[in-house]
């Protein structure tokens, strides 16, 4: 699971901190040096990490808190406030169109977990008493109509596709029509990866957008890709505008760096963590049971 070592790490900090009694701004300095690292050392970009050990060091040194009864559980309290605050305070729920129906717009790299995910969101707006329909828009990997169909099935929502179309926009406008004359509140596109971000893809990806307008942009990344992850989410945001990301294979990256980056590299927020292969495993994300995690 994320963050084990990183966690580990911060503990032993703190252990060290809380059994001291009285700290000194030596000390108080010290014990965000190896905060420092630790938070390095999980692959969190190296701007967030300065940004954040410099926001803990303004509050943590002053007065108020080295002369307080228990100057280490105030420093730990700080730190927790701030890792919740790095990671958008608070939880980012998805928004619905007044004029439905709704268009979510999957983005991401092939492999990130796009067409997974679409099945596993849909599942659960479903659950929230709505009628999504998914649209199968990645015309270029033969198996992805069939694989959106499994998912589809999977969890009792029907697939929008034209078998022989290579024209994503046509299957995305008449898929909006099919939702009208269907009464499907939600439509969630899955769009076309690639390998790397390119030209052609941002292309293609604008002129869906342009055509569906959808209610968000929610950009896929793989979480163990680290740092990568956060340069795709900044890529992707730059070029097309993303309102949130779906930060996928939490439960394999065991260092937990581009959780704790996204947020602030990007200014947008993480809407939805998977966990798992399994249908079921996509939840919400809460920056502070996140950050109570982190600090065990
Ligand atoms: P796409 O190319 O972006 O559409 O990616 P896919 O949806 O095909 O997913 C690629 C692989 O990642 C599949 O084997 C998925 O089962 C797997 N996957 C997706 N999300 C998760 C997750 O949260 N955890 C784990 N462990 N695997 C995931």
């Amino acid at each position: 699971m994320a963050f084990e070592s990183l966690s580990d790490k911060l503990q032993d900090v703190f252990k060290k901190l809380k059994s001291k009694g009285k700290l000194t701004e030596k000390d108080v300095n010290a014990a965000l040096r190896e905060v420092k690292l630790a938070l390095l050392e999980a692959d969190v970009n190296f701007k967030v990490v300065k940004s954040f050990i410099d926001k803990i060091k303004q509050r943590a040194v002053g007065h108020d808190v080295l002369e307080s009864l228990t100057p280490g559980q105030q420093v730990i309290k700080i730190v927790h406030e701030e890792l919740i605050d790095l990671m958008g305070s608070t939880q980012s729920k998805l928004t619905f169109s007044n004029n439905p129906p709704t268009v979510y717009m999957m983005v991401g790299l092939q492999g990130a977990g796009k067409t997974t995910t679409s099945g596993k969101l849909g599942g659960q707006i479903k659950k929230m008493g709505k009628k999504p329909l998914l649209v199968a828009c990645d015309v270029y990997r033969p198996a992805a109509i069939k694989q959106l169909q499994v998912v589809g099935s999977q969890v009792g929502i029907p697939v929008f596709s034209i078998e022989d179309s290579k024209q994503p926009v046509e299957i995305a406008k008449a898929a909006l029509q099919y939702a009208k004359d269907n009464r499907n509140d939600i439509v969630i596109i899955d769009t076309a990866g690639r390998l790397h971000i390119d030209e052609k893809l941002m292309d293609e990806l604008e002129e869906i957008k342009s055509v569906v307008k959808p209610q968000e942009i929610l950009l896929v990344v793989d979480a163990m890709t680290g740092q990568d992850a956060v340069n795709v989410a900044e890529s992707f945001n730059e070029k097309l505008g993303i309102d949130g990301v779906i930060l996928t294979k939490l439960d394999g990256d065991t260092r937990g760096g581009a959780a704790l980056s996204v947020r602030s590299v990007t200014q947008k927020p993480i809407k939805y963590v998977g966990l798992g292969e399994k249908l079921e495993d996509l939840q919400p994300f809460y920056p502070d049971r996140m950050a109570s995690r982190i600090l065990g």
